[in-house]
């Protein structure tokens, strides 16, 4: 298949404000960038044939030093985009000192990209090392004492590692500021102002993100010089993904989401809830009807958060269930299906839930659960992707059985979790999916 068709390529539109969009060159191959040998070699070890959209526009500005927006999402290779680039700039210059700074707004991407620098970068011998909170600062003093070219950091641990003065930054050249619009989201947009008035003035900034909501627009006034914007269409989801909505009431989502992983040919599937108590609770019930699952909320340790990730990742647990924060940059190839056990907030949400799965070269579907109150962003959706989406009922569910009467909502130690909470049993239930 060719990789440009799983793309919505449709943007060469960019947002008001900024300047020139970058065309897309229809010849354009790995080959025609001009990378270092090094570099490509990375690319051939990761078995990349062709560029996606996002790198086919981003490479050469990045390359030539320019300042970048990349309006892309996770899923379109826009990590590559920046990585190929920045390497091919870093290969003849001075080793043992940071020369790239990638700010990431979760462990799990911060990983993920050194991971991508680790791979990519892997016959250039520069060096890469990530940064994060929840772990020992110690061990990352003494690491960062090494000598990295390449540093990917979250905003509050590097932050404490510039106050602390474990980390010299006075020879950055380039910083990337990664997914900007969850950064915003995560209330980091200080920090990241803090961290640029203590690195060089003179460098390439390069900034990521899916949406450009105000805030991030005035960041990029302050921070980018001359930005030049690469887009693609990264304000609806993938057109690999099949969209639909299975009607039902709140105290029905469990059993449902049960007979439906039952009865759907799957591979891996990522369920969103919209709390910390409702992963647990809705793990709990798939993990005692003997699904191997996995969950993911705030509420976990690192080393918790770790394995989880892992067991997901290995396929070993087929189910992860998560809420929105905890599963950003959870990148797994295989996710065939994302279930939105409760409706995100908004369409960005949305966007961003269902690009983990429809990845490069994978079909994948969005099952999305809705109840009466869900009304308005099912309309917003359907604006979102042009149409009116799909409704399905489950052959064979009983979808008037009546919410359990009053019962308690906390776990019992046993772990037993009612399936309907007290305001479910208080409200009228939508009988008529
Ligand atoms: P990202 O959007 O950076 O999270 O990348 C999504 C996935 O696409 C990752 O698993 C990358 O390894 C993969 N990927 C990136 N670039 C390419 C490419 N040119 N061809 C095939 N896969 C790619």
């Amino acid at each position: 298949m060719n990789i440009q068709d799983n793309f919505n390529t449709g943007g060469d539109s960019h947002p008001q404000g900024f300047p020139a969009t970058v065309p897309l060159s229809s010849t354009c191959g790995f080959d025609n960038f001009g990378l270092h040998p090094k570099v490509m070699a990375g690319v051939r070890g990761a078995r990349y044939s062709e560029p996606t959209p996002i790198q086919a526009r981003a490479i050469p500005p990045i390359m030539q030093g320019q300042d970048v927006i990349g309006l892309a999402q996770t899923g379109t290779g826009k990590t590559a985009a920046f990585a190929l680039p920045l390497l091919h700039r870093l290969l003849p210059g001075p080793r043992g000192r940071v020369r790239t700074l990638v700010i990431s707004p979760t462990r799990e991407l911060a990983e993920q990209t050194y991971d991508s620098f680790c791979s990519l970068g892997r016959s250039t011998g520069l060096r890469c090392t990530a940064i994060y909170g929840g772990v020992g600062m110690e061990p990352q003093v003494s690491k960062l004492k090494d000598g990295y070219e390449i540093v990917v950091a979250c905003p509050g641990r590097l932050l404490d590692h510039i106050w602390r003065g474990t980390i010299n930054l006075d020879h950055l050249e380039a910083l990337v500021i990664d997914e900007a619009d969850r950064m915003f989201d995560m209330g980091f947009l200080p920090d990241i102002r803090k961290i640029v008035q203590c690195i060089p003035v003179a460098r390439q900034t390069l900034l990521f993100s899916a949406t450009m909501p105000p805030d991030i627009r005035k960041l990029v006034m302050e921070v980018l010089r001359d930005p030049i914007t690469v887009q693609v269409g990264q304000t609806r989801p993938a057109n690999t993904v099949a969209h639909c909505l299975y009607p039902v009431a709140k105290h029905l989502k469990t059993s449902l989401l049960i007979r439906l992983l039952k009865e759907t040919p799957t591979e891996s599937v990522l369920v969103f809830t919209r709390t910390k108590r409702s992963a647990e609770r809705v793990a709990d019930h798939l993990a005692r009807e003997g699904f191997r699952v996995a969950s993911l909320q705030g509420n976990l340790s690192q080393g918790q958060r770790e394995r989880a990730m892992d067991s997901f990742r290995a396929g070993t647990a087929k189910v992860m269930v998560a809420t929105d924060i905890a599963a950003r940059g959870l990148d797994v190839l295989r996710i065939s299906h994302v279930v939105n056990y409760d409706m995100p907030d908004s369409t960005d949400t949305y966007t961003h839930r269902i690009g983990r799965t429809g990845r490069i070269e994978h079909k994948g579907e969005a099952f999305t659960f809705i109840t009466p109150e869900d009304a308005a962003m099912v309309r917003d959706l359907e604006k979102l992707l042009g149409k009116p989406i799909e409704r399905r009922t489950l052959d064979g569910f009983d979808y008037n059985k009546p919410a359990p009467a009053r019962q308690a909502t906390r776990p019992t130690r046993a772990g037993n979790y009612p399936l309907a909470s007290r305001r479910d049993s208080r409200r009228p239930v939508n009988t008529k999916p």
